[in-house]
C-alpha cells in the first residue's frame, strides 16, 4: 500500500534549502502536503510583517510549484485546519519548525498533544535558529543571561552543514482545496506600495543578498555596520524572520568569509548570534515580551503614551536623528541598527514612555519583525532586560548623528525640511506612506524640537535616582 501524505505546515520556515522539516517529510515516502495557515495567532501580527509574511508565502508556494507541489492556503484555527486536512487527505504524519515565542509555544502544544491523541505523528523539528535554546547551558546547568559567555559558549561550535534543496516534492493524486489569496495586507493601505520598494522578498532573493553582502561588505563590517549614511549591513533581518534563508545557512557562509581572512565575517557571525541569544532569552524567560525582565523596572514611573509618544511614532520629535529613524521605519519597513537603539533610548529616557509603546509600534511597522529580537532591543534600550544597557547611558542623538551621520546624509535622506538641498525622493515619500488622518505634508515647515536634549536627560537621570533610592 503506498505511504499516507504527510502535512508539512510552514510558519516562518518559508523556504526549500536547509529545511529539516520538509527534508523529513520528503523522506515519509508518501505525498507531501504542504499548507500555510492563517491563524488567529498570525492574524494578531503587526500590519507591515503581515503584509510582509504574505508576500513570503505566495514566493514560496512559486518556488513549489517549480518542483511539482503546491502551497495549500487555509485560513483558521491551526489545530482545526490541520484536522480538516488530515480528514480530508488521510494523513497520518504532520510536521514543522519549532518557535520558542510564548504565543507560538502554547499553540504548538495544543495541537500536538491532540493530533498525537488522535494518533497522528504530529512532530516538531529544529530549523529556525541555529541553536535550540535549551541545548546550551552554563556551567552550572542553567541558561545565559549575559550575551558575551553565551558567545563564548557558542563560538566554536561546529555545525551540520546546509541541507540541499529537494529538486522534486512528491505530490498527492488530488490537491486538498487552498485559498486563493489570504488578504494579509489590508492594514497597510497606501503604505504597501511604497514598502514593496524595498522589500527583498523570496529564498533567491535573500540567498542573493547574503552572496552580495560576502562579496561586497563583510570585509569592513566591523566597521561600516555602525554608519547609517552608507550600506554596510548585510539586510537579512527581514528574510531570516520569515525563514526564507536558514540561520545555518548565513553561519556558514559567515565562517567561510572568515576562514578566507574576511576581516568583518566575526563580527558578523557575532551578530547573527545575538538573534539566536534572543530566542534563547525568549524560550527561557517568556515574559520578555510582556514585563520589564528585571522586576525592580516594573513600578517605573513610565509615561503610558500621550502626545509626546505620538510626535515620536509620526517622526515629528523634532530631533531630526530620531525623526529619520522613524521615517526610514515607515518607508521601508525597516530601520538600520543604530538608529535602532538611539530612537528606543531617546523614547524610554528623554520621553521617559513605556518601552512596551515602542516595542508593539516597532512590531506593527517592522517588516524584519522578530518577537525576540523586538523585545530583547527594547528592554535593553530601555536598561530593564537581563545584559541591558545601564539606565544612567543615556544616548544622546546629537553626537550619535555627528558619529554615524558625519555628514547629514541619513537625515538629509529621510526628513524633508533638513539638510541642504532639495528633499529627498524618499523623504517625500514618507508622506505617501503616511495614513492621511496624520494631516502631514512634505510641505511643513520641520517643527522644534518637543524636549531639550539635556533637560530631558535630566529628568530620566531624576526619576531613576529617586526610582533606585526608594526600591
Ligand atoms: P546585520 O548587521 O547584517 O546582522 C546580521 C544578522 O544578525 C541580522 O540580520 C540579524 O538577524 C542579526 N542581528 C544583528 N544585530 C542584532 C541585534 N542587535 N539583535 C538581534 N539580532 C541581531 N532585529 C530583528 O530582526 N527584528 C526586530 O524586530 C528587531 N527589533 C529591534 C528593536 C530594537 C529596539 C533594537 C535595538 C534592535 C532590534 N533588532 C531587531 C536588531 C537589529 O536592529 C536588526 O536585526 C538589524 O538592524 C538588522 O539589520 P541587518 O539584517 O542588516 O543586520
Amino acid at each position: 500500500m503506498a505511504n499516507p501524505p504527510t502535512l508539512l505546515w510552514l510558519r516562518r520556515d518559508l523556504r526549500l534549502a536547509d529545511h529539516p522539516a520538509l527534508q523529513a517529510a520528503c523522506a515519509d515516502g508518501g505525498p507531501v502536503i504542504p499548507v500555510f495557515i492563517l491563524d488567529p495567532e498570525t492574524e494578531a501580527i503587526g500590519a507591515a510583517p503581515r503584509w510582509r509574511l504574505e508576500r513570503s508565502v505566495l514566493s514560496l508556494a512559486a518556488d513549489l510549484e517549480r518542483i511539482g507541489s503546491r502551497l495549500i492556503l487555509r485560513r483558521g484555527e491551526a489545530l482545526e485546519v490541520l484536522q480538516a486536512l488530515i480528514a480530508e487527505t488521510g494523513a497520518k504524519t504532520v510536521r514543522w519548525t519549532r518557535l520558542y515565542d510564548p504565543v507560538s509555544k502554547a499553540r504548538d502544544e495544543g495541537v500536538k498533544s491532540t493530533l498525537k491523541g488522535a494518533g497522528i505523528a504530529a512532530v516538531s523539528h529544529p530549523g529556525h535558529v541555529l541553536f535550540e535554546p535549551w541545548t546550551v547551558t552554563s556551567k552550572t546547568g542553567g541558561f545565559y543571561k549575559v550575551y558575551t559567555p553565551y558567545w563564548k559558549c557558542v563560538a566554536g561550535a561546529e555545525l551540520d552543514a546546509p541541507l540541499p534543496a529537494p529538486s522534486q516534492m512528491p505530490a498527492p493524486e488530488h490537491w486538498p482545496e487552498s485559498l486563493a489569496e489570504l488578504g494579509m495586507g489590508r492594514d497597510m493601505r497606501r503604505g504597501a506600495d511604497i514598502v514593496a520598494r524595498y522589500a527583498v522578498v523570496g529564498e533567491t532573493a535573500a540567498r542573493n543578498r547574503l552572496g552580495t553582502f560576502l562579496e561586497t561588505a563583510v570585509a569592513d563590517y566591523a566597521s561600516a555596520r555602525d554608519r547609517t549614511d552608507r550600506p554596510g549591513t548585510s539586510g537579512l533581518s527581514e528574510n531570516l524572520t520569515y525563514g526564507e534563508i536558514s540561520a545555518r545557512t548565513v553561519w556558514h557562509a559567515g565562517h567561510r568569509a572568515m576562514v578566507e581572512g574576511a576581516a568583518g565575517a566575526e563580527t558578523f557571525i557575532k551578530e547573527l548570534v545575538w538573534r539566536d541569544f534572543a530566542w534563547h532569552l525568549i524560550h527561557h524567560t517568556p515574559h520578555l515580551t510582556q514585563k520589564s525582565w528585571r522586576p525592580e523596572w516594573e513600578d517605573f514611573p513610565w509615561e503610558e503614551g500621550g502626545e509626546p509618544a505620538e510626535l515620536w511614532k509620526r517622526g515629528m520629535t523634532g530631533e531630526p536623528m530620531v525623526d529619520a529613524g522613524m521615517r526610514q521605519m515607515y518607508v521601508t519597513g525597516t530601520m538600520h541598527n543604530r538608529v535602532r537603539m538611539l530612537v528606543a533610548s531617546y523614547l524610554t529616557k528623554h520621553l521617559m514612555t513605556h518601552w512596551k509603546v515602542g516595542m508593539d509600534w516597532f512590531a506593527e511597522c517592522l517588516i524584519d519583525w522578530d518577537p525576540a529580537s523586538n523585545a530583547m532591543g527594547w528592554q535593553w534600550a530601555a536598561g530593564s532586560g537581563p545584559d541591558a544597557a545601564p539606565y544612567f547611558r543615556v544616548f544622546n542623538p546629537a553626537t550619535q548623528a555627528e558619529k554615524f551621520d558625519p555628514r547629514g546624509a541619513y537625515r538629509h535622506r529621510w526628513v524633508a525640511g533638513v539638510g541642504i538641498g532639495e528633499t529627498s525622493p524618499e523623504a517625500n515619500s514618507y508622506f505617501q506612506a503616511i495614513p492621511e488622518s496624520w494631516g502631514l505634508s512634505a510641505t511643513d515647515p520641520y517643527p522644534e524640537r518637543i524636549i531639550d536634549l539635556k533637560a530631558g536627560r535630566e529628568r530620566a537621570l531624576a526619576a531613576y535616582a529617586q526610582h533606585r533610592d526608594a526600591a
